[in-house]
Parts: C-alpha cells; sequence; structure tokens
C-alpha cells in the first residue's frame, strides 16, 4: 500500500485548485497516508529543501474558497530537460514519495507522464551516482502519478469538463450582462475577447448563456468572406430592433488562412462597415481569478477523493492515469491518450482542420456550436406560416433559469416557423386567454434575466377551468404545449392528459422541463435554477466563514429543497461544512448527542468555526431553532451558536452559466422534440431532463413512476453517493488523524509530517 503521496499544482492556475489540494490532502490522511505539498509546481519539485513540505488536515484549512492555489504554480523549462527531472526524482526518492498528484493542463500532465515512465532509467544512474541511495531506490521500483484536470480553458480530452473552468465562464457571463446594460443605453456593440488559445469552449458557451450576436472561435471555420457575414448579421438585427451587440472573440480564433484573428481588426471592420461605435473589452486575467464556483469545488472534491482512493484501491495497477469526470462520472483515463488526443484537437486547428477538430472536442460541442450558429441569425430563418402556435408556460415557484429555457426554446421554434405565445402565470393564460407573443429579437436578451417574465404564479384554475383552456387552445390554435416548472406543473399536465376523454383540444403533444431550485424532478440528474441557488448559498456560508473572528462559533444554516437534500449536501460539500442534516437520511437523538461530543471535541482541538447545514425538511420535529437552543444549552458557555434561514435569497439574482446552458440545451431539446411529435400528429407528453450528461427524454408517466410519490423527490439521487465525503473532508475533524499515515513511512521527512507541526 502507498504510505506517502505529494500533490503539487502546475502550468497556469484555476479557480478550484485550492479546493482539489484540499480534498486530496485530506482524503489520503483519512486513509492513513502521509503528506507531502510541492509548492511551485516543478520548480519546487527539483528544487526541493522547503520546497517541499508534510502537509497536515489544517495546513488545507480556509484554502477551499480561495482562488489562484496556494502551493503556488510556476513555469520550469529546467523540468523539460532529462538532468531536470532526474534531479525531481532525486527529491522524490529522498522523501519516501511514492505517488504524485499533479493537478494542471496539458503540459504539467505531460510532464508527469514523462517522470513516471524514465522511472526506473532516473533511479538506476542515481543509485550509481549515489550508492548511499541504493537501498531507497530497490524500495522505489516505480512512481504512481495521478492527474487532475486544472485549465480554465477546457481543452483536455478525457473530462466533460476541467477544474476552472465553470467559474471562468460565470466571470465571462457576468461581465457581457455587464456590458450589455451599458452597451444598451449607448446603442453600442461591444467586441469581448475571452482566454482560450486552443479551445473555443469559453467563448461558445458564453454566447449561448448571454444571447449575444456574433462569435469568432478557433474551432469555427471561416470562408474568406466571413467578415460579411458578420457585418451583415449584425446590421440585419440593429434594423430589426435590437439596441446593442455583442460579439464574442476567443483570443485563439484565427482568419481561413490559418493567421491569428485580432480583436482591434473585428472592430475597425465593423466600424467601417456600419459606421457604428464600436467597444473592445479584452477580459484577460479577470476570468482565472476569484473565489471558485460551487460546481467548481464540488468537482474539486469528486476527482481529489478519486484520484487517492484509485491509488489505494487498485494497488497492482501502473497509475498514469488522469481523473476527470464524463457524463457526470469519475472516470480515469491514461496520460498518453489526454496528451495525444488534445494535442491532436491542436494540431488539426493549426492545420486548418476545423471540421476534424470539432468533432474530437465531442458530440456536446458540436450540438453546442450548431445550436449556437442557429440563435446567432438575425432573425428566424422562416416566416411564421399560420399553421397554428405553440404555448410556452413556467409554473411553481420561480427559479432562476427559467427565462433562458423560454428565450431558447422559443427561438428553436420561431426558427421553424411556429407562432409562440407566452402563457401568463402558467395555465391562468391559457384560462383567461392572457397569451404573449414572443418575438425572435427580444427573447436573445432574456438569457440573464431572473426568474420568468411570463410569471408563475400558481394555477390552481387548472383543476376546475378546463373548459376555457379547451376554448383557448382552439382559440389561438394551440398544436403544442412546452411546460417549464417544478412538480406542480408537472402534475397538472397529468391532470391536463387525464381530461383529454372529455376535452378532445387536450389531445396535443406536451413537453415538461425540469425547473426547481430544489432538484428534486424525475428523468434529470440536475434542474434547471439548482446550480444557481447552489451558489447563492455557497456564496452566504463564505461570507458567515468571514464573521468568525476570533470567538468559537457554531454555526447552523437551513437551505431550502423540501424533501430533497440535494442543495443541502452540495452546498456542504462546497462551502467545507462539517455536516449536513437531510431528509432522505433524517435526523436522531443519538444522533444529535454523538454530533455534540464531536462539536466539542472540534473546538478543543483548536477550531474557531464549524458549520452544520440543514435541509429544511430535515425533521419535522428537530428544527433549525431547536439545533440552536440544544447546542446553545450544551454548549455551557463554551462557544457561541448562532442559526441562519436563507429563506428566498436563495431562488434569486441573475442565473449562473451552468444554469443558462442547462435551460438552452434541455430548452432546445425539448423546442425540437415537441416540433417532431406535432409533424407526426402525436398527443405524446414527454418529461426532458439531463441524464448521465446527456439531454434525454422520456414520457411523464414513467418519469413520475420514478418518484418517491410520499417525499416528492426521485427514488434514485444520485448525489447521495457523494454526502460520505462530507465528514471525510470536513475542517472540524480532530486533528489526530493528520498523525496515523507518513507514521509508518520510513523516512525522517515523512516522520516530520507525523509529529503533527
Ligand atoms: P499547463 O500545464 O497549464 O499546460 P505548461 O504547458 O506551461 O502549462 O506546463 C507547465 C509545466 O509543465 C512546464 O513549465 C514544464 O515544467 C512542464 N512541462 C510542460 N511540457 C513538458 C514536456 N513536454 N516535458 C516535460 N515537462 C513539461
Amino acid at each position: 500500500m502507498i504510505k506517502t503521496l505529494a500533490v503539487m499544482t502546475s502550468g497556469g492556475d484555476s479557480p478550484g485548485m485550492n479546493a482539489a489540494v484540499r480534498a486530496v490532502v485530506r482524503r489520503a490522511l483519512d486513509r492513513g497516508m502521509g503528506v507531502y505539498g510541492i509548492y511551485s509546481g516543478y520548480d519546487g519539485l527539483l528544487r526541493g529543501a522547503e520546497l517541499i513540505k508534510p502537509l497536515s488536515w489544517h495546513d488545507v484549512g480556509d484554502v477551499l474558497q480561495r482562488g489562484g492555489t496556494f502551493l503556488g504554480t510556476a513555469r520550469c523549462e529546467q523540468f523539460r530537460s532529462v538532468e531536470g527531472r532526474r534531479r525531481a526524482v532525486e527529491n522524490i526518492l529522498e522523501r519516501g514519495i511514492e505517488a504524485l498528484v499533479v493537478i494542471g493542463g496539458d503540459g504539467s500532465l505531460t510532464g508527469a507522464l514523462l517522470l513516471s515512465t524514465e522511472w526506473s532509467e532516473h533511479t538506476q544512474t542515481i543509485a550509481s551516482l549515489r550508492p548511499e541511495l541504493k537501498e531507497v531506490v530497490e524500495r522505489a521500483p516505480m512512481l504512481q502519478v495521478m492527474g487532475l484536470p486544472g485549465s480554465i480553458d477546457n481543452d483536455l480530452c478525457g473530462t466533460d469538463m476541467a477544474i476552472g473552468v465553470d467559474t471562468a465562464l460565470n466571470h465571462i457571463v457576468g461581465a457581457i450582462d455587464d456590458l450589455s446594460s451599458t452597451a444598451a443605453s449607448h446603442q453600442r456593440t461591444f467586441i469581448i475577447e475571452t482566454m482560450g488559445r486552443n479551445c473555443g469552449y469559453l467563448s461558445l458557451a458564453a454566447t449561448l448563456a448571454t444571447g449575444a450576436s456574433w462569435m469568432l472561435i478557433p474551432e469555427c471555420c471561416l470562408e474568406l468572406h466571413w467578415h460579411q457575414r458578420m457585418v451583415e448579421c449584425l446590421d440585419k438585427a440593429r434594423k430589426a430592433g435590437r439596441r446593442h451587440q455583442m460579439v464574442v472573440i476567443a483570443e485563439g480564433a484565427r482568419h481561413p488562412d490559418g493567421l491569428r484573428m485580432e480583436s482591434g481588426e473585428v472592430g475597425k471592420i465593423l466600424h467601417e462597415k456600419l459606421g457604428i461605435e464600436v467597444r473592445l473589452t479584452v477580459l484577460g486575467h479577470v476570468q482565472r481569478g476569484g473565489p471558485p464556483s460551487a460546481f467548481d469545488r464540488v468537482l474539486s472534491a469528486r476527482l481529489g477523493v478519486a484520484a487517492v482512493d484509485r491509488l489505494l484501491d487498485e494497488p497492482d495497477v501502473v497509475h498514469r492515469h488522469m481523473v476527470g469526470v464524463r457524463k457526470n462520472r469519475v472516470v480515469s483515463t491514461p496520460l498518453s491518450e489526454v496528451i495525444e488526443k488534445s494535442r491532436e484537437i491542436q494540431t488539426l486547428i493549426e492545420s486548418g482542420d476545423f471540421a476534424k477538430a470539432r468533432e474530437l472536442r465531442g458530440e456536446a460541442f458540436g450540438t453546442m456550436l450548431e445550436l449556437v450558429e442557429a440563435l446567432m441569425a438575425p432573425c428566424p430563418s422562416r416566416e411564421a406560416g399560420g399553421e397554428g402556435s405553440v404555448v410556452l408556460m413556467t409554473g411553481g415557484a420561480d427559479s432562476p433559469g427559467m427565462n433562458a429555457a423560454i428565450s431558447i426554446a422559443a427561438r428553436r421554434l420561431l426558427d421553424r416557423g411556429v407562432q409562440v405565445l407566452g402563457s401568463r402565470d402558467e395555465f391562468s393564460g391559457l384560462v383567461h386567454g392572457d397569451l404573449r407573443v414572443l418575438e425572435w429579437n427580444d427573447l436573445a436578451g432574456w438569457m440573464g434575466r431572473p426568474s420568468s417574465d411570463i410569471g408563475t404564479a400558481r394555477s390552481s384554475q387548472v383543476l376546475e377551468d378546463f373548459g376555457k383552456i379547451a376554448a383557448n387552445i382552439r382559440r389561438f390554435n394551440v398544436k403544442g404545449i412546452i411546460a417549464i416548472g417544478g412538480l406542480d406543473t408537472y402534475r397538472h399536465i397529468q391532470r391536463l392528459a387525464e381530461m383529454r376523454a372529455q376535452f378532445a383540444e387536450f389531445n396535443i403533444p406536451v413537453v415538461l422541463v425540469p425547473a426547481s431550485i430544489d432538484n428534486n424532478l424525475p428523468g434529470s440528474d440536475l434542474c434547471i435554477g439548482s446550480d444557481t441557488a447552489l451558489n447563492n448559498i455557497v456564496d452566504a456560508v463564505d461570507k458567515i466563514r468571514d464573521t468568525a473572528g476570533a470567538t468559537r462559533r457554531a454555526f447552523i444554516v437551513e437551505t431550502m429543497g423540501k424533501q430533497c437534500g440535494f442543495l443541502a449536501a452540495m452546498a456542504a460539500l462546497a462551502a467545507g461544512a462539517d455536516k449536513a442534516y437531510l431528509p432522505e437520511t433524517g435526523m436522531s437523538l443519538a444522533e444529535l448527542n454523538r454530533d455534540v461530543s464531536e462539536l466539542r471535541k472540534s473546538f478543543e482541538s483548536g477550531n474557531r468555526m464549524v458549520i452544520y447545514m440543514r435541509n429544511e425538511d430535515a425533521s419535522r420535529h428537530y428544527t433549525t431553532d431547536f439545533l440552536r437552543r440544544l447546542l446553545e444549552e450544551e454548549s455551557k458557555d463554551e462557544f457561541e451558536v448562532r442559526s441562519v434561514v436563507l429563506g428566498h435569497v436563495q431562488r434569486g439574482g441573475s442565473p449562473t452559466a451552468f444554469d443558462r446552458i442547462l435551460a438552452g440545451r434541455i430548452g432546445a431539446g425539448a423546442a425540437g422534440a415537441l416540433l417532431e411529435l406535432m409533424k407526426n400528429g402525436s398527443d405524446e407528453v414527454l418529461a426532458f431532463g439531463l441524464q448521465d450528461g446527456a439531454v434525454a427524454s422520456c414520457p411523464l408517466s414513467e418519469a413520475l413512476d420514478r418518484m418517491d410519490a410520499a417525499h416528492g423527490r426521485p427514488r434514485e439521487q444520485w448525489f447521495m453517493d457523494l454526502c460520505a465525503f462530507i465528514p471525510s473532508l470536513a475542517k472540524s475533524r480532530p486533528c489526530c488523524r493528520e498523525t496515523t499515515g507518513s507514521a509508518n513511512s520510513q523516512t525522517s521527512a515523512a516522520k516530520l509530517s507525523a509529529a503533527g507541526r
């Protein structure tokens, strides 16, 4: 079994690297290993001495919410040489390090692979030059290496998302939103340059998430007259009433001849051809900075834990792998494959083979590109044909991203010549004939708006006014419905379908889109709005941490979620809380007793703040207030206890990039499926969602069968598997655990780590 492991960050920094280091360190300590932190990337590994230090449980406290990497990162030319790597091997040998976890981009992973494959060569040379290390060399036949993808560009194969991408995307989307308001005031056109030298993912996703007018990325094949197309499109949109336009350009975008494109020259073309004011904003390094998003923190925790577990649980495997996440599952891919495929795409782009490069980026990239290209058009490709309309509605408690789902689903339908009507407040609009005509150019601006512009107020009328609904379906020639909402909306649609025998008008296809911050809907691993709510909670907990001061304080933070523990559990993982009380697992007196004694021990061992997340429905009787009073009574004035109920702030604000893209993907899928059903004269009712990373659907009845009806949540919930990580990564764990692993290690440096520093 591996006894000593080292972890480092290398290459360009990315938000979430700290969270990944924390997960690696704590999981390794928890499983009895000794851990070294290597400071300044390969430079530190090569120079050794104080740059390779044992890390304890508390050394990775309070780093989760910090951007960048506390270990530091550097570029190291010397490591590219055989001699440089041999120095690194000596440092590794001297400390008895048996496994190395490297968090970085393709350069860093290449370095890690080389180190592992050249290991024997280096150790033999070292043994011949330094006979005193001969024994050590004999005990170290190989170096296991595990890579974690850390790159904001998302240019690594073997993972759908790299650590830092989601945070960077949120920065870009936030900046475009902010620029849009000033652009609209002055009727200006903005050019926004994003990072992404070899990969257009950030620009592509930001264009989708903001409804930008035009995009230029390395994977796009530009024909010779590309600027004419761009100018015509922007001009048409302006004449059709778009007050401002945003053009997103990736720093690696190229001319058809392969030469890099300058953002300034794009601005010049637009100014000269259209006579408009154009402003250029190069986003630069703000994209890398700041606290990691909830998604990046959870991803880092999952990958960090998986890297350590695989090293320990698969002792017979030669580990030269990268752990990544594909289709929402942690997978490992040989480093050689990751590096080779990632490089191949770069070569294809450089040689102008854009089609092949796009193909290798994967299906999701291709689908998103197709969607963005259709949405960038200045007007629908077809006029509304008068063959009927589709009604869009949003229902239940509002959730961020509903407007984004309406925007994309509606534009998909308008593009096929279908008239789209927004029903006010779910079914109320259909009952009262209050239907709003939705138009192409207005809708582009809906992507970032909070909540739903057509209203979500609960409409109990659906249970009474079927006659009026049927009359309006006839009157407005409604051929299909897209309903975006929570469980009540699902049930209302089911009720409508049950009334088909009495109302022939209801024999039209209906498609459901899951939107609920609670993430409690069937047929979708994630619901629109849940990522925004999670980030709102994590932001709040970060702020609560800042209030710690010098006192010892226990905080209980109550989240929404009804009978689904998604928000409380994921927030606990992302914000580094010590525990999550969930409705799925309930609360018991025996457990509370244990928690009280753990809490006391934790403060005794030097912790200053302990945070418990509690879902609002975790227990009917052991409420948040009860818990606060219980802990206060048991504190014996040794620590303070505070509780906070986050309430509706969780639902508010502009949707995150993740929610907008999710809304876009599911909304587009739902609209496409509805068009198909309408064409075939079908009256199916389908529930759409994201399953295993792909947009999928099933009949509504089947989806509802997957529900635990008594508790209003799906019977199977993927995130419950991650709950075990919460206590094993929690900050307040007694510090005794840091002594276990490296105490057994053979080197003096490892014993230093055992001393607990
Ligand atoms: P990233 O990991 O973000 O792609 P770089 O490409 O700059 O960043 O790589 C980071 C470091 O990894 C380099 O400074 C170098 O020390 C090491 N490295 C990169 N490529 C190689 C290589 N081909 N051989 C050995 N080491 C490499």
